[in-house]
Parts: structure tokens; sequence; C-alpha cells
């Protein structure tokens, strides 16, 4: 299969480093549960737009970002299997070298460049399945779905519009294995 699979908060804790980023600055103590929707500033009412976004902007922030559990080793066990891994980001270019230096190929030093598309229209993409948290990456595609849970898709209804929703890499392995198994019956 072709595996799409995002890069923030699924493999990687954006929103962590983020939040911690924002508090740290500003002297807020906003955890990065309470952040409840896409846009990241609403959760510290009181800072410009601009002040909340500028934090992953700032040299040295893409060091702090940590990458999610079981991630390396769930991607490393699907390519020794054949599948195609791809990393569909919608990376800002401003801060793209730092990002992939100190997060992609730190934590995941087994994909190459090759392996990294860059867009904010995943739908374009083809793949077999998309692995993201971002629901509007999910909705219209062509692939299979499955919607990483974060904090501000934790309330979105995954299941009633077609997608799957999984809470970690184990999840997503068992996931992956069954869409597999259908895949082979349906071409037997
Ligand atoms: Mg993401």
């Amino acid at each position: 299969m072709i595996i799409l699979v995002d890069m923030d908060d699924t493999i990687e804790y954006l929103l962590r480093a983020w939040v911690k980023g924002v508090n740290e600055k500003y002297g807020y103590c906003v955890s990065s549960e309470e952040v409840a929707s896409w846009d990241v500033s609403t959760a510290f009412p009181g800072l410009t737009r601009k002040q909340v976004y500028d934090i992953p902007m700032q040299p040295g922030f893409w060091k702090t970002v940590e990458p999610i559990e079981d991630a390396a080793e769930v991607l490393g066990r699907f390519m020794a299997s054949g599948h195609e891994i791809f990393i569909v980001t919608a990376t800002s270019y401003e801060y793209m070298y730092e990002k992939m230096s100190e997060v992609l190929f730190r934590y995941f030093p087994f994909l190459s460049w090759d392996q990294v598309i860059v867009t904010s229209r995943k739908q374009m993409i083809r793949g077999d399945v998309l692995i993201d948290d971002g629901v509007h990456n999910l909705k219209g595609g062509s692939y299979v779905k499955i919607l990483m849970t974060a904090p501000h898709n934790a309330s979105y209804d995954a299941e009633a519009n077609g997608m799957i929703r999984v809470h970690t890499w184990k999840e997503i392995e068992k996931v992956i294995g069954r869409l597999e198994r259908e895949i082979g019956r349906s071409s037997r």
C-alpha cells in the first residue's frame, strides 16, 4: 500500500512544544489539552495570532519537538513489510530546513527526502491511506482516512464522517494490518 503520513501531531508533538514555547515567552500556563481549535491562538486570549504563530519560527524551536511514541518503530515495520511511506506535510518554507533536520531525519532516519511531499492540498495526493490529525486534510480525499486524535479534533465525529479514529501508533498498526487483509481478500 501507499501510506501517506502527516507530520505535525501525527508523528511528532508539535502542539506540546508550541504551547510550551508560548507559555514560556508570555507567562501563560495553558495545557496543550486545552487547545480545542485548529487555530492555536484561540487558547491564548490576550495574544495576537502573530505572537502565537511566530513561536515555531524561532531558531531552535524544532529542537524541542519530540516524536510520538512508537511512530518510528511502526513506520519502520511498514517499510520493511513493503509498504511505501510518504510524509505529506503543509510545512512552511520559513522553517523547512530546521524542521526536517531536527525532527524528521533525527527521529526517523530511515526516511529520505524523496519520501517527503510538501503541500497544503493533501487531497491532490494519491495514496491508499492518509494518517492525519487535521480533519480538513482527510475530508474529500480519495484515500482511506485515519484520524489521529489531537485536542482540537477530540469532539469530531470521525466515524460519522467515514474516518477511522486512532489514538496511538499501535492502533494504527492494527488498522493497517486489517486493511491489508481486506485488500488481499478483495483481490483474490
Ligand atoms: Mg498535523
